[in-house]
């Protein structure tokens, strides 16, 4: 690596991640689509709450166009999503899908140079690697609470059991404590008590 003072290291081009830009040339206008899926090898998120599950496919749907600057990924991810409602608890599936902009600066371009390693991504070898900025973008992309549904009720409070399976009048006799002392000490036949006087 004769003249290369960058850090980025080379992506491997055997990667479903990196695209060779090498056909697309530099002549500005030219441009080129690029639609893929990527097998996830490990669960993009947080694992039991809301992720894309391990042997999902991300899928690519792209557009490489050659500007001055350098080479100009725009387009579409979509992956599955698998987790756990936050309010009731139930397993959850669903998609996640954003979209993508991201220049990535030749070698010798102004933005190369005027632009700190880490805010522009590089293209290094005329290759494109997506990886980190797909990755990056599909956790962020991923919701907070996840829910089943928007209008998901939860669990009741007391018992625990989902709103969704319990009569719609369900509730719960709340006696005040003072008064709990007072009904165990009178409640003479307690239905199904350990010991009943014969
Ligand atoms: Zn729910
Ligand atoms: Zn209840």
């Amino acid at each position: 690596m004769p003249e290369d003072n960058s850090t980025t290291p080379r992506p491997d081009v055997r990667s479903p991640w990196v695209i060779d830009t090498r056909t697309l040339g530099r002549r500005p206008g030219s441009s080129r689509e690029v639609r893929r899926d990527v097998p996830v090898e490990t669960e993009l998120g947080v694992p039991g709450v809301i992720s894309v599950p391990k042997g999902e496919n991300v899928e690519l749907d792209l557009l490489l166009e050659s500007v001055v600057e350098g080479v100009l990924v725009t387009g579409s991810a979509f992956a599955p999503t698998a987790g756990q409602c936050s309010r009731c608890l139930d397993p959850l599936s669903d998609e996640v899908e954003l979209d993508l902009t991201e220049l990535f600066a030749y070698p010798d371009s102004s933005t190369e140079e005027t632009t700190e390693e880490d805010e522009v991504s590089r293209l290094v070898d005329d290759l494109v690697d997506l990886e980190p900025i797909v990755r990056d973008a599909l956790v962020l992309a991923l919701p907070q609470v996840p829910l089943c549904s928007d209008d998901c009720a939860g669990l009741c409070s007391v018992c625990g059991v989902k709103w969704a399976d319990l009569e719609p009048n369900h509730g719960h006799e709340t006696i005040d404590p003072r008064w709990a002392a007072l009904v165990e000490r009178f409640d003479e036949s307690p239905a199904g008590g350990p010991e009943e006087k014969a």
